[in-house]
């Protein structure tokens, strides 16, 4: 087992910790259990970060910088939106300063040239071992069912309508038939989350993961073409499908996936507040389902 540390260092333009600061905090934490590893981001700070990744790589600890992908995107350079079920972008959580889970389109080449560009011009000479990929997913429930039913911009449709599953049949099914009888579960399972018993929620969802694990094969390919090690960070086994993550496809394309497992965090991903979040997007969801 490794013990990784995780060290939110702020938004983009925030600047939350001075290197000495996180530092002693190594120090201090190193005295009580080993320490094998260090995830810090993602203010734009390289003179922090190098000094800080001086300080681990004469420690043997292993650093990567805490990149989000799908969202968090900077809006002055205009990324391409996730367009939900309805056309509309979807909505946005602001969880604190810095982090708005804003979620931007997986398919999009512009989005995924932002993030690399940020990267080769801000950080790549910082001296990390490695980059750890946040918000690789989907909208969750947490900002309504439409959104978690997209992307549906024109690249994105033509996945689902070459899948099998057209967005516009899924939006035909939910205006004209109750929720309930839509989103019906067949079967829950831990570890592979919801069953669904309508074919075209069931195949949506399917190819919901095929159009993710494709876009993030993509962009760990250029970080490992970079000379990056690459960790991922998944939601809860339970829940990952649902956001389009297929975690057993994802921990082979990775040096190591770190799931969600936050029973009590209120706050996107935390698996209560996703449970919640989705009861009341499905409110006459069949909760007979679910492990007690
Ligand atoms: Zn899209």
């Amino acid at each position: 087992m490794k013990r990784i540390l995780q060290i939110f260092t702020g938004g983009w333009n925030q600047s939350l910790h001075s290197s000495s600061a996180i530092i002693e905090r190594i120090q201090s934490i190193k005295k009580r259990m080993p320490v094998d590893g260090l995830i810090l981001g993602w203010s734009i700070e390289p003179q922090l970060y190098r000094d800080v990744c001086d300080y681990c790589r004469s420690r043997s600890i292993e650093t990567y910088l805490w990149l989000p992908v799908f969202s968090e995107i900077p809006t002055s350079h205009h990324p391409d939106p996730f367009v939900n079920l309805m056309g509309t972008p979807a909505s946005v959580y602001a969880l604190q300063e810095g982090e708005s889970f804003e979620f931007f389109c997986p398919s999009s080449y512009r989005n995924r040239q932002i993030l690399l560009d940020l990267y080769d011009e801000k950080f790549s000479e910082c001296g990390f071992d490695g980059v750890f990929l946040d918000k690789i997913r989907s909208p969750s429930f947490v900002t309504g069912l439409n959104d978690v039913l997209g992307c549906t911009c024109d690249s994105c449709r033509q996945v689902f309508d070459a899948g099998g599953c057209h967005p516009k049949d899924l939006k035909e099914l939910i205006e004209n038939h109750p929720l309930q009888a839509v989103f019906s579960a067949q079967s829950f399972n831990p570890a592979r989350g919801f069953i669904f018993e309508n074919p075209l929620v069931r195949q949506f969802f399917e190819v919901k993961k095929d159009l993710y694990i494709s876009a993030i094969e993509s962009i760990v390919d250029a970080f490992q073409s970079r000379g990056c090690k690459v960790g991922l960070d998944v939601f809860a086994p339970s829940l990952a499908a649902l956001v389009g993550q297929d975690l057993s496809r994802l921990v082979k394309i990775s040096d190591f996936i770190k799931p969600m497992i936050y029973r009590k965090t209120q706050a996107p991903a935390g698996i209560g507040f996703e449970m919640e979040a989705m009861e009341k997007a499905l409110p006459d969801f069949n909760h007979d389902k679910l492990p007690s």
